[in-house]
């Protein structure tokens, strides 16, 4: 959902972006890089740090793109064009999401390097790319369909779909580095601090640098958007919000003027800003599920048009129907809200009086 209060926070590098295949320079030794993506949402974010590992000079590179010809083209001009010569030494991933991952395999073969990454997302990839689980397929239909989906097409599109995360990223490095929260990794003699974030991902990793003040935010705080905090069926009774606002309400410990470096949209300053309008934005969208299952118990496909106020492609519908449950289980899990299954086989949910 874009953000009605983009205009406090403030783009230092105003309006300009990397060309693709290009990179800009964003603080000293921190390069950003953008990918196309073939969804709504039409980019990624990528960063190289200057590095050195054992003496070695070079760059590591956090987060991949998708596995496609044109972002393997993309990073193919990167190399020629911006590593000044010097080689790749290692990847980083902040969580297991197609856009994120996708090349990482690619990337880590073609410069014999190590993948870094959360071992709970590096172990839910190498799942989810080897098998049909989590993003659609049957179990994926019969969850929707459980919290109210009706639409046959979209629920066959669902089924048909069981492909859908091994098509963006068709294979994961074998072996990795862990990744853990508090964890300090030195990048070209810069320490950076692993923050662990989660509901968005199973594990998710930011990276902030306080000699360069700069935050890398991966997915977990963005400017424009809200991040998606989904309950998926491989974990269907999950309850992720209050995971992801809790993650992000420890973000405030850091400081209030760094560079915030996201996975989509510009680079930012006002991360406390940010943060108190993301859980605002939550806050005003479990009123808005309240005020409707007081009127009558709901599922959660009668919340979209409450939740969205926009017209939704499928990809868009999945993940908003994620959404949409995520809010009910924390209204659930704090007692305000009582799922019911009536005789359809639909979960509904009603206030509790
Ligand atoms: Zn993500």
């Amino acid at each position: 959902m874009s953000n009605a209060g983009e205009s406090a926070l403030h783009y230092p590098l105003g309006s300009t972006l990397p060309e693709p295949g290009r990179t800009i320079e964003v603080a000293p030794g921190v390069r950003w890089l953008r990918m196309g993506l073939p969804f709504a949402l039409d980019h990624i974010n990528l960063w190289l740090l200057r590095d050195r590992i054992d003496g070695r000079e070079g760059w590591s590179i956090v987060d991949c793109g998708i596995a496609n010809e044109a972002t393997r083209g993309h990073w193919e001009e990167v190399f020629e064009n911006e590593l000044q010569g010097l080689p790749v030494l290692r990847v980083i991933c902040t969580h297991m999401h197609p856009d994120h991952i996708g090349l990482a395999h690619w990337l880590c073969e073609k410069w014999n390097c190590r993948l870094w990454i959360s071992a709970t997302d590096w172990n839910a990839a190498r799942v989810a790319s080897t098998t049909t689980t989590g993003f659609g397929g049957e179990a994926a239909a019969a969850f929707f369909a459980m919290h109210g989906l009706a639409d046959p097409e979209a629920l066959d599109k669902v089924r048909a779909r069981s492909n859908y995360y091994a098509s963006m990223v068709p294979q994961v490095p074998r072996a990795y580095r862990r990744l853990m929260d508090g964890q300090t990794v030195a990048f070209g003699g810069r320490a950076w601090r692993c923050i662990a974030g989660y509901g968005h991902a199973p594990e998710h990793i930011a990276l902030f640098c306080a000699d360069l003040n700069v935050l890398i935010s991966g997915d977990m705080v963005l400017p424009r958007i809200s991040t998606n905090v989904s309950v998926i069926d491989i974990e269907p009774e999950a309850d992720p919000l209050p995971l992801y606002l809790a993650s992000i309400a420890a973000m405030r410990t850091l400081p209030a003027d760094c560079l915030v470096l996201p996975s989509h949209g510009k680079p930012f300053t006002g991360l406390h800003t940010r943060i108190g309008q993301l859980t605002e934005h939550h806050d005003e969208r479990f009123a808005d599920v309240l005020a409707a299952c007081a009127q009558q118990p709901c599922h959660a496909a009668d919340l979209l048009p409450v939740l969205f106020k926009r017209t939704l492609d499928l990809h868009q519908t999945t993940f908003a129907m994620g959404e949409s449950v995520a809010h009910l289980h924390a209204l659930a899990g704090q007692g305000r809200l009582r799922p019911q299954r009536a005789a359809d086989g639909v979960l509904r949910f009603s206030t509790v009086a």
